[in-house]
């Protein structure tokens, strides 16, 4: 951690390390501007502090998980669902489960690296189907820095020219693994679009970094720096140029505000000292992941903005989305003893299933695509839990690792992900009594489901089984009920939360415009999902990482003429 001057006016302030701040930080140093950057989180190299290829018994717990790795021990993630000092709360009868990193690189350290554009359609579903907003903005805007980012970064996939899901710059990507051809035969004779992956890993060697070895662990960061981290991909260089000053462990509190009613800078406490320090910039980039974002503009209150930073138009915290979400598994008789085999490959599948369905002919808006788990993975605790479910599994001793061993690799599950619509019960906003253990007002959330949701997650059910059903295979639990929403996720559990700084032309109805400028304070900008006006069928992520690029680009352009 390089320490800094209160004195120093840097150029920008940019809060958030992740996959927003961390490209706007590369952007801006390489414009040649002076960047400070505030991460909340210690700081993490993934060459030493990451896991890869350590062996479950070379940990006591076997890599099982605890509070602070819930995705397991070896997870690349310091963080989790709960942070001890950093609580949040929900309004009665809202279930709502907000996943947070407090490390330099944020989730981008142990993310899917599921990368994928939008589509035209996903700019201007409003005008398509009369739901939610129109962005303020076309695919053909984002267009350019799609491009960038993939040639920047790096990502595997194939070019497949559908009308959706635009093709990208891709590395060749891996060729299937035996229950993914499995899988793919079955959905494609059910109709369904199967097409390669698309993930942020590089294939052949990329802008000096080596390629993608096989060994599957991209969860717990790449030494080898052949997957994508902020911390891997985007702070180095910008520290090359001499121009970053990085200071984590360091948790914003508001963005202050001078008399002529400009950003000034941040304040912020030092974690390390528990003291409270300020930053001065000419700009701030707000990047602390979305529904972060809106409680430091919520908590941004001053005269001049008494409800709170470029919140003229009251909607900050609003129009609040995740992906919808549900899964379903199965085991596959046709795979119990299978032969050994190679299953080498990224850490993440091989195979990606498109929305391929047309609404007009379904009881709900938008779509979802389909993930696939399964496979021979090393085995970690909990492995194989429930095998009970298998025909005749489970008992005792020699016959029990009999099971084990033949029905190891014998199942298959699906994940579907999907577009939830914009609706005036999910939201977040300030607490009025509650605090962190820093003195800041937390965020309390509101969350409620529609019917578009709880239909589109009854019809990833029904296809799953199917799939399933196709593949000569026996799904381990019964179809959830209505009662049971389906078998949804909670609203923020797939980790795509978006909005709540939505974008728009105009200023009563939105926080910032095309370029994610705030409406009402010119030098404040915002570059996490924040600015997102609707969902897609897509993970977020490659959208938020062009978008930052063009927002800093801007800010560059701007800097240059003068104007900010
Ligand atoms: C397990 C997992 C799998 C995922 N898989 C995919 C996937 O396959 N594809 C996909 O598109 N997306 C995926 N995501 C989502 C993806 O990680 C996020 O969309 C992305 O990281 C968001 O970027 P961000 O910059 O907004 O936030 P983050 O990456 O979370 O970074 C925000 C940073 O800001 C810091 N911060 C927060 N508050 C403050 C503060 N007050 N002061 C200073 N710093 C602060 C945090 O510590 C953090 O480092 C996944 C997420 C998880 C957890
Ligand atoms: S699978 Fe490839 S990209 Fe992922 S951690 Fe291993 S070497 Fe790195």
């Amino acid at each position: 951690m390089q320490s800094q001057s209160r004195s120093d006016t840097y150029d920008v302030c940019v809060v958030g390390s992740g996959a927003g701040g961390g490209m706007a930080a590369h952007t801006l140093t390489k414009a040649g501007a002076r960047v400070a950057l505030l991460e909340a989180g210690q700081m993490w190299d993934p060459v030493k502090d990451g896991a890869m290829l350590k062996w479950p018994y070379d940990s006591p717990r076997r890599g099982a998980s605890t509070r602070e790795r819930p995705f397991g021990e070896f997870d690349g993630c310091i963080g989790g669902w709960q942070i001890d000092g950093e609580p949040y709360t929900m309004a009665p009868g809202t279930k709502f489960d907000w996943w947070r990193a407090r490390m330099l690189g944020g989730r981008t350290n142990h993310w899917g690296r599921i990368s994928l554009r939008f589509g035209p359609y996903d700019f201007n579903r409003k005008s398509r189907d009369g739901l939610g907003d129109d962005w303020p903005i076309t695919y053909d805007d984002v267009k350019p820095w799609y491009d960038e980012t993939d040639k920047l970064i790096g990502i595997f996939g194939s070019a497949e020219n559908l009308p959706n899901e635009p093709d990208g710059i891709f590395h060749p990507p891996p060729a299937p693994r035996c229950y993914e051809r499995l899988a793919t035969k079955a959905a494609r004779k059910l109709g369904v679009t199967v097409i390669p992956s698309r993930l942020s890993i590089i294939t052949k060697p990329h802008n000096g970094r080596a390629p993608c070895h096989y060994c599957g662990q991209c969860n717990r960061g790449c030494m080898t720096a052949s997957n994508f981290s902020s911390t891997n991909v985007l702070i180095p260089p910008a520290q090359k140029t001499g121009r970053l000053t990085l200071i984590t462990d360091a948790m914003a509190r508001e963005v202050t505000v001078g008399k002529d009613g400009l950003a000034n800078g941040v304040s912020y406490i030092d974690k390390k000292t528990g003291t409270d320090k300020h930053i001065s910039a000419r700009i701030v980039v707000l990047a602390a992941s979305a529904c972060e974002t809106a409680r430091l503009l919520l908590n941004s209150k001053s005269s001049q903005f008494p409800n709170g930073l470029a919140n003229s138009s009251g909607t900050v915290g609003k129009y609040l989305t995740d992906t919808t979400g549900t899964d379903v598994s199965g085991f596959i008789p046709k795979m119990v003893d299978m032969p050994p085999h190679n299953e080498d490959g990224v850490g993440g599948m091989h195979i990606y299933m498109p929305w391929w369905l047309d609404n007009s002919k379904l009881d709900f808006p938008r779509g979802y695509h389909i993930e696939t788990y399964g496979g021979r993975g090393v085995p970690s605790a909990g492995f194989m839990g429930g095998i009970h479910h298998y025909p005749k599994g489970g008992g005792y001793g020699a016959s029990l690792k009999d099971d084990y061993r033949r029905y190891y690799g014998a199942s298959v599950g699906f994940s579907g992900r999907g577009e939830q619509i914009p609706n005036d019960d999910c939201y977040c906003e300030i607490d009025p009594t509650v605090v962190d253990q820093y003195g800041i007002p937390v965020l309390r959330f509101h969350w409620k489901w529609t019917d578009h949701e709880y239909n589109q997650v009854k019809h990833m059910q029904e296809t799953f089984r199917a799939i399933i059903a196709e593949m000569g295979g026996q799904v381990f639990s019964p179809m959830p009920t209505k009662d049971e929403g389906y078998g949804i996720a909670n609203g923020g559990s797939i980790i795509h939360e978006l909005g709540g700084a939505r974008m728009g032309k105009d200023a009563t109805t939105s926080v910032v415009n095309a370029n994610c400028q705030a409406h009402d304070v010119k030098n404040l900008f915002i570059a996490d999902g924040a600015p997102f006006v609707s969902q897609a069928d897509k993970n977020p992520t490659w959208t938020i990482l062009a978008l930052s690029m063009r927002t800093s680009d801007f800010i560059a352009q701007q800097r240059k003429a003068g104007a900010l």
